[in-house]
């Protein structure tokens, strides 16, 4: 098979973690460009401080894949879809469901795939979760997304500003497995929002989930909290109402049902991601689910803000 030349937009801690390790173990990519405002790059590749510049000195690529933060992704996508180019986008896909609609209208329009990858999707707890719950009447679901920014996003000033998602940055993650693994459709019945008084967006959020038919006492509610020290939570635990409990742990990469361990597998998302990719390209096919930036958008539309002290880095 022909390798498929691909350029990362945004050499930033995701990409240099976790694209750049992927794509270079993936036979059907082959590494041929950066581009990044600070013509940063990795292994002597060429570098362009913008797409315009990538596509004039290097037409032959023909992939890119974008590490940039939400906002400002929808003008950079357009252009890459628009010179023909087949894209790969990294959670959140967009700062808004009209950007993203838009995008994948274009992708469609101009015949060129647009994957916009959920990466904690990509786990095999997740899948066999999906599995176990399919049919299911669901009585329970408890989402606890407890981090320290200070831990995990040192320095990055976006995720402060207008489309930077705040605490949702890594909670849409949690709601990528949630829409992923549920039997039937949630929606925002109602939130809170924590803001600092010196920020844009939130520092934890709390959501009430409704579903169009729920059995008596049915509970679900997410917890997102940036001000976690310590131990670390990403666990997302759903009852049925059968009896059974079923507990994704570590984002998602282990599952225990009913307490008893069923996957530890450790995660392979990046790599899988790119093997979706590869099976994209081949199919023509793009791949664009907005579920889980829909629930954000919703908590925003009737969350209820909160203002708490001041937060600095
Ligand atoms: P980051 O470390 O801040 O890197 C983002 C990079 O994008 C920057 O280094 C910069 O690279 C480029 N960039 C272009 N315009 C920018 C702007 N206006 N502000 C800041 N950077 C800009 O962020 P990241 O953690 O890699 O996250 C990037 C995306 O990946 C986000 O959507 C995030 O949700 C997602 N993601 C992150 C993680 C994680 O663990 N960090 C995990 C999964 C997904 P150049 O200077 O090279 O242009």
């Amino acid at each position: 098979m022909k390798r498929q030349l691909i350029a990362i937009v945004g050499l930033g801690k995701i990409a240099v973690d976790q694209h750049v390790p992927a794509i270079l173990g993936n036979p059907a990519f082959e590494l041929a460009a950066i581009v990044s405002q600070r013509r940063a790059t990795v292994a002597d590749l060429p570098s362009f401080d913008s797409l315009e510049a990538l596509f004039a000195a290097m037409p032959e690529v023909e992939v890119v894949a974008f590490c940039t933060p939400p906002a400002g992704r929808f003008e950079a996508t357009r252009t890459a879809l628009r010179a023909g180019r087949q894209v790969l986008i990294e959670k959140p896909p967009a700062a808004t469901l009209g950007e993203i609609t838009e995008l994948a209208a274009i992708a469609e329009r101009a015949g060129r795939v647009l994957f916009a990858t959920w990466h904690s999707r990509f786990n095999p707890a997740v899948a066999e979760a999906r599995r176990r719950l399919a049919g299911q009447r669901i009585s329970r679901l408890r989402v606890d997304w407890r981090e320290d920014v200070r831990r995990w996003h040192p320095g990055q000033a976006w995720i402060w500003q207008p489309g930077g998602f705040g605490v949702f940055d890594p909670g849409i993650n949690a709601l990528s497995i949630v829409t992923e693994i549920m039997p039937e459709p949630l929606f925002v019945a109602a939130a809170q929002l924590d803001v600092p008084a010196n920020r844009q967006t939130p520092i934890g959020a709390e959501i009430s989930f409704a579903t169009a038919d729920p059995a008596p006492g049915t509970d679900l509610s997410a917890v997102f909290d940036w001000r976690k020290q310590g131990e670390q939570s990403w666990t997302i635990e759903v009852a049925t109402a059968a009896g059974e409990t079923l507990t994704l742990t570590e984002g998602g990469a282990r599952l225990a049902v009913n307490g008893t361990p069923v996957i530890e597998a450790g995660s392979h998302e990046y790599p899988m991601i790119y093997e979706r990719f590869a099976t994209l390209l081949a199919e023509g096919r793009s791949e664009v689910d907005i579920r889980p930036l829909q629930l954000v958008a919703d908590a925003f539309l009737v969350g209820e803000r909160r203002a708490t002290a001041p937060f600095d880095d």
